[in-house]
C-alpha cells in the first residue's frame, strides 16, 4: 500500500526515536494503516509491555493507555490525543462504586477494562468482552457487582443464574441504535450476518446472528468466508474487517457507529504528539498498585 507523505514522516519519526506506535481497531484507517499494531485494549497492553521500545505512543482514547501505564509503569507512555476520553470511562466515579459496594458488601467486584484506573484499583477484577463471562462464573458466591457497562454486564446476566447488580453506564456509540435502522440494514440484505457487539443495548443484541467484541468479530469472518456481514460496531473495526477479508462485504448496522473520541486523532494530531513527545499518561503509583492487582486478577 503506497502510504502519503505525513504517513511516511511519522513511520520515519517512529523508527528514529525508537517509539512503538499502537492503534486501537476504532481509529481512523490511515492510522491503523502505520500502526506497528492494531487490536482491542487489552492487546495493545500486551503489545506495549512485550516491546522492546521504552517509548509507545498510543492512538486510542484516554483509558487504554492508562492501563499500559499501570501494567508497565517503567515505560513512557503517550497518547496522541491527550483529550480522547471514553465516556463509557467517564460515567462512573469511585464515590458510585464505593457506594454499590457498601450497599452489597463482601460482593465480588468485575469491573470491565474500558474504566478508569481508580475504578479499576476499586475492583477485584478487571475483564474484557471475551472474558467477562468466565471471570463472573469463576468468583465465588452467587453475586457479583459488576461496572461500568450494562451493556456488558446485561449480556453476561443473560448467561449466568448469579446475580449481578449493574452501573447504569453504558457506551453511547452502541447503546444509543435504533433497533429499526438495524432492521432495515438485515431486510435490505438477505442471508447477511449481523454480528453486533456485547456493549450493545439487548434490542439490538436480540436481533443479531453472533454477539461477540472486536477479536471475536475477526474470528467469526474468519469461519464464515465471502459472506456479507452487517456489523454492530464502531466504523474504523468494520474498516479493518474489509481489510482484512477483501472477500467478504462488511456494511454498518447504521451509520450511527462512530465514536467522536476515537476519531480525535488524525495524522496531524499524531504527528505533533510524535514530534513533542509531550502527552506522557501516568497514574498515581498507589492507585496503578492496586489497579494492577485487579488486571493481574484476571489471567488468574
Ligand atoms: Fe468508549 Fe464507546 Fe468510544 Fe469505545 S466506542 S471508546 S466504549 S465511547
Amino acid at each position: 500500500m503506497e502510504l502519503n507523505e505525513k504517513q511516511k514522516k511519522i513511520r520515519e519519526i517512529v523508527e528514529n526515536k525508537d517509539i512503538l506506535l499502537l492503534a486501537h481497531s476504532y481509529q481512523r484507517i490511515e492510522i491503523q494503516d502505520i500502526a506497528d499494531f492494531v487490536g482491542d485494549s487489552l492487546e495493545l497492553s500486551k503489545n506495549a509491555r512485550e516491546a522492546k521500545q521504552q517509548k509507545i505512543m498510543f492512538a486510542a482514547v484516554r483509558f487504554m493507555a492508562e492501563t499500559t501505564s499501570i501494567l508497565s509503569p517503567e515505560k513512557k507512555i503517550m497518547i496522541a490525543a491527550p483529550d480522547a476520553m471514553c465516556p463509557l470511562a467517564a460515567m462512573i466515579e469511585p464515590e458510585e462504586l464505593i457506594e454499590m459496594k457498601d450497599k452489597h458488601p463482601g460482593v465480588p467486584v468485575v469491573c470491565y477494562i474500558n474504566s478508569t484506573a481508580e475504578i479499576k484499583a476499586l475492583s477485584d477484577v478487571v475483564c474484557t468482552s471475551a472474558n467477562a463471562l468466565k471471570i463472573c462464573e469463576s468468583l465465588p458466591g452467587n453475586e457479583i457487582i459488576f461496572v461500568p457497562d450494562q451493556g456488558l454486564g446485561s449480556w453476561i446476566a443473560e448467561q449466568t443464574s448469579k446475580k449481578l447488580y449493574l452501573h447504569y453506564g453504558f457506551c453511547p456509540i452502541h447503546w444509543l441504535i435504533s433497533p429499526d435502522e438495524v432492521k432495515a440494514q438485515k431486510d435490505a440484505h438477505p442471508g447477511s450476518l449481523l454480528v453486533v457487539h456485547p456493549e450493545s443495548n439487548p434490542k439490538i443484541r436480540a436481533l443479531a446472528d453472533h454477539v461477540t467484541g472486536t477479536s471475536g468479530m475477526i474470528a467469526y469472518a474468519k469461519q464464515n468466508p465471502g459472506k456479507t456481514f452487517i456489523v454492530g460496531t464502531e466504523r474504523g473495526m468494520i474498516e479493518r474487517l474489509a481489510r482484512m477479508f477483501p472477500d467478504s462485504t462488511f456494511i454498518p448496522a447504521t451509520q450511527g457507529y462512530l465514536c467522536p473520541n476515537m476519531k480525535k486523532t488524525n495524522l496531524d494530531v499524531l504527528l505533533n504528539a510524535l514530534i513533542n513527545e509531550t502527552t506522557v499518561v501516568t497514574v498515581n503509583p498507589e492507585v496503578a498498585a492496586k489497579a494492577r492487582k485487579a488486571i493481574e486478577r484476571m489471567h488468574g
